[in-house]
């Protein structure tokens, strides 16, 4: 195939004519600065509150609850940091998961660092966080519940609203990192109870470098960046416009399409889910079955290093992801997979591919057929499939 074929859109996605569009006169024509008196630059302060207001809608959120910062890292960091900071004296205890993102992940070890205790909880085989778990690990000083809202890796979406409601239950305040979920999958904020809730532009076709955190009316949070009076004098810096105006955009057009473009992404999904584990032997599906994100598609195949199919992927212009992220020179495995109970030699053996809204049949068809192709390749070579299958010898009747 002489197209590349984009199949890593949890990475990133492409970012829409049509946010393009919307963002281009704010580069160009609409450059004031939005704190500025002059009426060249309201327009630009209406601009940024338009796209405020399209953003809260999304999550069922005043407006005037909504943040912009410069990306969801940023937007993890402050709600974590600064609602520990705000409640200390209501005790110094977080809980967390195992597999969030390590933007929530290396927070809280950095609070753990300054006399923070951080209970990190298991999750099921599906990455399904145990609510008898939660319920056990909340202590008179818990101050924080932080739980992802769908996971980047495996897709699982959790359940948020059950959370929301046992945090709000017991006094405790509840953040969600949403940025895999916001305007992929309904977010109401109000109905689930959640306090925080972080998300980015880039993972639903809006520009990168661009988030917001939203924070429920009546919580004493401070000042992130400290400086000028912007964003209700929360996030100091000059706004970014243009992202801003893009963001709103994204988000948009997004809940306008969610549930078509749901739809056509389960059925894509489903279908590669089917055939792969059907046609490759030895592979299985990581995340929950039916609580997981539309698009997202996530196999460990056994007896292959997932970093080697990835380059053969590669060669045949197939973007893709896998588990294993590459530190320091050594490979380690996915904390994700491992904490949904994975052997360190299968989570190595893993794919991600998550699909956008027009990835086409014949698209999987040369997907499947190409992981099917080395994979085979990649077990010919492998000494533990050699040996595996001296152990399990296939008998032809
Ligand atoms: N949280 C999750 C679940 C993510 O998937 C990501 C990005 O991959 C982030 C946080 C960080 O977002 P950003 O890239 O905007 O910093």
């Amino acid at each position: 195939m002489d197209k590349m074929i984009y199949l890593d859109n949890a990475a990133t996605t492409a970012t829409r004519p049509e946010v393009v569009e919307a963002m281009t006169p704010y580069f160009t024509e609409n450059y004031g600065n939005p704190s500025s008196v002059y009426d060249f630059a309201a327009k630009n302060k209406k601009a940024v509150d338009d796209a405020r207001g399209a953003i809260a809608q999304v999550v069922n959120a005043d407006m005037r609850d909504v943040y912009f910062t410069g990306s969801g890292t940023e937007s993890d960091n402050w709600a974590i940091k600064a609602t520990v900071e705000a409640y200390a004296d209501r005790g110094k205890h977080v809980i967390t998961t195992k597999i969030e993102h390590h933007a929530v992940l290396h927070t809280c070890a950095y609070l753990e660092k300054r006399g923070f205790e951080v209970t990190y909880l298991d999750v099921d085989e599906g990455g399904i966080v145990k609510l008898e778990e939660l319920k056990r690990a909340i202590r008179p000083d818990t101050v924080l519940i932080s739980v992802m809202f769908a996971n980047n890796e495996i897709g699982t979406i959790q359940p948020i609203e059950t959370i929301g409601g046992l945090a709000r239950e017991r006094g405790i305040l509840f953040h969600t990192d949403a940025v895999q979920a916001f305007g992929q999958v309904p977010i109401d904020v109000e109905r689930m109870n959640i306090d925080l809730l972080s998300a980015s532009a880039h993972k639903l076709n809006g520009p990168k470098g661009i988030g917001f955190l939203y924070i429920r009316k009546g919580l004493k949070l401070g000042s992130f960046i400290h400086g000028g009076a912007q964003e209700r004098k929360r996030r100091a810096g000059t706004e970014n416009v243009p992202y801003i105006v893009g963001f709103g955009k994204a988000a948009e057009m997004a809940a306008q399409t969610m549930a078509e473009r749901a739809e056509r992404e389960i059925s894509n999904r489903d279908y590669l889910i089917k055939r792969m584990l059907a046609e490759v032997p030895y592979t299985r599906l990581n995340g929950d079955r039916v609580n997981r994100l539309p698009g997202n598609a996530n196999f460990s195949f056994q007896f292959i290093e997932g970093e080697s199919l990835l380059i053969m992927l590669d060669m045949k212009k197939i973007c893709a992801s896998s588990g294993s992220a590459c530190t320091s020179g050594s490979l380690d495995p996915s904390h994700v997979l491992l904490a949904i109970g994975l052997p360190h030699d299968v989570a190595h053996g893993s794919l991600r591919l998550t699909l956008g809204e027009d990835v086409t049949k014949e698209e999987l068809d040369y997907v499947i057929d190409s992981v099917k192709e080395i994979v085979e390749k990649l077990r010919d070579m492998s000494p533990l499939y050699e040996d595996f299958l001296r152990k399990h010898p296939v008998i032809d009747e």
